[in-house]
């Protein structure tokens, strides 16, 4: 079984038929996924999409590309999603399906987008959330790592600790250090498969096994051979493929130990 860690198909916009994507899913093994909020709205629109689906589960935060608009009624999504039962009970927690925060971050890729203190402002807010919920993040950073590992650091010497991914990891092979180094994961995906650039070849080909996620961000970064299409989450099969042939080890074996890291660190 594979999972889809990170995915879009909840979004309005969504071109495919979503049952049509669910068997496709189904077909190629891919028994869950998880729904990422990138707004307030969007989070709530995750939360109603999931519960209309199963093995589909939801992370909600607000993107830096909207750290403008604020957290808006995050705060309230995350304590009606996770008042249901106790958390700390794996079988009570299973009929959740809020079960992350994010994607949350910093992204200084666009020049007009939000200004990066009032993304500082959001991601703070939103770890501290994730903290009090006791729930794992998803982290999307992009040329903003210089200032994302301080602020990582300020929690984890006040004493907390930081579970999450650092979802479509892309960055350098001292990032995916730095990474692993706080006990986070490397979310990859489509890119991996068809970057030519051949320092992150290497990074992605040098990535322990234990540390990965797989995911596909659909319906971005539709991985080889399947590019030129929209991307779903059945083709996270085509990523554990790749991930195995650059190792020299079977498909299997990736699958197997990427879908325990996600079931350990979401507890699905
Ligand atoms: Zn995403």
């Amino acid at each position: 079984m594979l999972i889809d860690t990170h995915c879009h198909i909840h979004d309005d916009d969504y071109p495919l038929d979503i049952e049509q994507v669910m068997a496709h899913a189904h077909q190629a093994g891919v028994m869950q996924m998880i729904c990422i909020g990138t707004s307030s709205p969007n989070s709530q629109l995750a939360m109603e999409f999931v519960d209309n689906h199963d093995g589909v589960f939801a992370s909600v935060g607000v993107h830096p590309h909207s750290a403008n608009e604020g957290l808006g009624h995050l705060a309230e999504i995350i304590r009606i999603g996770t008042s249901m039962g106790d958390f700390s009970i794996k079988a009570e927690r299973s009929a959740h399906k809020l079960i992350a925060i994010g994607e949350i971050g910093l992204d200084y890729h666009y020049s007009d987008g939000s200004p990066h203190d009032v993304q500082k402002i959001v991601l703070v807010e939103q770890i501290k959330l994730a903290m009090q919920y006791n729930l794992p993040i998803i982290f999307h950073v992009r040329e903003a790592f210089d200032d994302f590992w301080p602020i990582i650091d300020g929690f984890i010497n006040a004493g907390q600790q930081i579970k999450g991914v650092l979802h479509s990891f892309t960055d350098s092979q001292k990032n995916a250090d730095e990474a692993i180094k706080r006990g986070l994961y490397i979310g990859v995906n489509g890119y991996s498969t068809f970057t030519k650039d051949e320092a992150t070849k290497a990074m992605f080909a040098g990535l322990p096994l234990d540390k990965i996620l797989l995911e596909t961000d659909a319906p971005y970064l539709t991985p080889n051979p399947f590019r030129g299409k929209v991307n779903e989450p059945a083709f996270v099969r085509s990523v554990a493929e790749f991930h195995g042939a650059i190792r020299q080890i079977s498909t299997e074996q990736v699958e197997n130990i990427t879908t325990a890291n996600a079931q350990k660190l979401f507890k699905l």
